[in-house]
């Protein structure tokens, strides 16, 4: 049975979207940026901010939690539904992403409303994910005086900077994460229209490749022709790793037939595509060859050169060069070992190598598998309820091709827990990237489900819950 005053409390949410619009948008003038020294200041202000404004909507145990070396983590909770009821942990962050100010239409940190759309940095990464559990706990206490569930909140103050400490606040402050099931909300869904519930990571191994040949550089006019060039043997080398479209030719996985189905009904289209990634007139989108655009982009792994040491305009020589080096950046599928992949990587980087030049490769920098969840049971069926009735269509399950630490960590530390993520992200936010933006219609129904959602777990049971 639904709580009964589920549509009371969602009226309130309703009316009430101007004020919790107005509140997102004081907290997104605060430039908190975690990775700027200059603006650990604006991550202290919003934080305290944060926490006064939860005491005063009647939560408990506010608390702006420290260590050493950390940016703070903003903690709050509401436990008096009682020991048979669930908690449910809901986290987000309040950090944001620096701003590139030229390449921005108005002020990042002014909230801009033009047309459907909130433009801010942080107005959807992810300040109006956690401030729409606020409209719908809000409503809660004053449409009830109560919550369906206990709940508690945990805001990070690091998220943009990978949530270097976030483990160590779990470690310091346990009973602060202690929860029967999680809401994760910093994700994307598919389009306004669709709600996404994020399912699968990628993993993130980078390898350092380098050829190497000559003892010295040596002149092209008096050489070439006869000794080996290491640039054209890295570049050969690394076009060995990719197929004619430039996609990863080594590593792929098998997915699941039903899920390869499912896939090709993401609403990932041409459009879609061409618009997110800015792709220029007259180039398209990489052929799907069979396989759908959501598969390519979260389930398969892909390579990307992020650095080498290839010659520039600016050192140009008449001249062989003694050695060259590529960083490649590969993204692992999600339930690929990094190590897995490395050893496919080495063998075809090393095996025969052109010219005969010396070719070594190396792990560089971090490493990070990726994350593959299977939502099932009565918590995820409490998350299809609450969206049909918000949005009128169950979420779909989407991946993200990268790789998002805190997600990772939650993984590791409660993957035994029905872990939701969902958000208020969709394929025009540019999260990130300049004229970030909030679809006001998204929040207004994750505020909805959200008062749906905190009744339909708390009607769950604390048992019932993980089912
Ligand atoms: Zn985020």
């Amino acid at each position: 049975m639904p709580h009964p005053a589920v549509p009371a409390t969602a009226a309130r949410a309703s009316a009430q979207m101007g004020e919790t619009l107005d509140l997102l948008a004081d907290y997104l003038a605060i430039p908190a940026i975690s990775c700027e020294a200059e603006h650990h200041a604006d991550v202290r202000l919003l934080a305290a901010r944060i926490r006064d404004d939860l005491e005063k909507l009647g939560l408990s145990a506010c608390e702006v939690l420290e260590l050493d070396g950390a940016l703070p983590i903003v903690v709050a909770e509401w436990m008096k539904a009682g020991a048979d009821k669930p908690t449910v942990l809901i986290y987000g962050h309040l950090d944001l992403q620096p701003v590139e100010i030229e390449h921005w239409n108005s002020d990042p940190h002014v909230p801009t409303r033009r047309g459907d759309r909130l433009y801010a940095r942080g107005s959807a990464d992810d300040m109006g994910g956690w401030v729409s559990h606020m409209g719908a706990i809000r409503a809660w206490l004053e449409e009830t005086g109560e919550l369906p569930c206990n709940v508690r909140l945990v805001i990070e103050g690091e998220e943009e900077i990978g949530s270097p400490n976030l483990e160590r606040f779990m470690d310091a402050y346990p009973k602060a994460f202690e929860a029967d099931v999680m809401v994760l909300t910093d994700c994307e869904n598919p389009s306004v229209d669709v709600p996404g519930l994020t399912v699968s990571l990628r993993g993130l191994l980078e390898v350092e490749l380098t050829c190497e040949a000559l003892g010295a550089d040596v002149h092209s006019g008096l050489w070439g022709g006869m000794v080996p060039d290491v640039s054209i043997a890295l570049i050969r080398l690394i076009a060995r790793l990719t197929d004619e479209d430039g996609r990863m030719a080594v590593g792929r996985v098998d997915v699941p037939q039903t899920w390869r189905k499912a896939a090709w009904d993401v609403p990932l289209d041409e459009a879609t595509i061409r618009d997110g990634a800015h792709i220029v007139e007259g180039v398209d989108p990489l052929p799907a060859r069979d396989i759908p655009p959501a598969e390519w982009l979260w389930r398969q792994p892909s390579i990307t050169v992020v650095a080498t040491t290839l010659p520039t305009a600016a050192n140009k020589k008449n001249a062989l060069r003694r050695t060259a080096s590529a960083t490649l950046s590969i993204r692992l599928a999600p339930d690929q070992s990094a190590e897995a992949m490395f050893a496919v990587v080495k063998e075809a980087l090393t095996a025969s190598p052109p010219a005969g030049v010396k070719v070594s490769v190396a792990q560089a920098g971090w490493a990070g598998e990726g994350w593959l969840y299977e939502p099932s049971g009565p918590a995820f069926d409490a998350v299809d309820r609450a969206y049909e009735a918000t949005w009128g269509t169950r979420p779909v399950q989407v991946g993200v091709g990268g790789s998002i630490p805190f997600v990772a960590l939650f993984g590791k530390r409660f993957g035994d827990l029905p872990l939701i993520l969902n958000g208020v992200m969709d394929p025009r936010t540019t999260a990130h990237g300049p004229n970030e933006s909030l679809h006001v219609g998204i929040f207004a129904k994750a505020v909805a489900a959200n008062v749906h959602l905190l009744a339909e777990l708390g009607a769950l049971g604390k048992t019932g819950v993980k089912g």
